[in-house]
């Protein structure tokens, strides 16, 4: 019972903690303010940096800005949500590969 096992696989999906998909960048705005700094011709200093989360969802892209104070909690939601993917995918292999030795009956809960 190696850590490819499809149960020992699920096990770690089961045990998995809170994720979100997605990746933060630095964002520098502009404002309406008329003679604001972020509108000077030569060296404008622009508002930010702020914090955005741009994430799909079913197909769609989506943004929100994160506080800088959740941004630590945020991009480890992120990389959980990477370690799932790649757990997702280890799953994947690990039944493509036990199928293929073992047959279409194999039933990994069993081993
Ligand atoms: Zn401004």
């Amino acid at each position: 019972m190696g850590k490819h096992e499809p149960i020992n696989i699920k096990k770690e999906i089961f045990n998995s903690g809170k994720f979100h998909p997605g990746k933060i960048s630095l964002q520098y705005t502009v404002c309406n303010k008329p003679n604001c700094a972020c509108k000077d011709k030569l060296t404008p200093k622009k508002h930010g940096p702020y914090y955005q989360l741009s994430y799909s969802l079913k197909g769609k892209s989506r943004t929100r800005f994160v506080k800088p104070e959740d941004v630590e909690k945020v991009t480890e939601y992120i990389n959980e949500y990477h370690r799932l993917k790649s757990l997702i995918s280890d799953l994947s292999e690990a039944y493509v590969n036990h199928f293929k030795d073992y047959g279409w009956d194999y039933d990994p809960e069993q081993v």
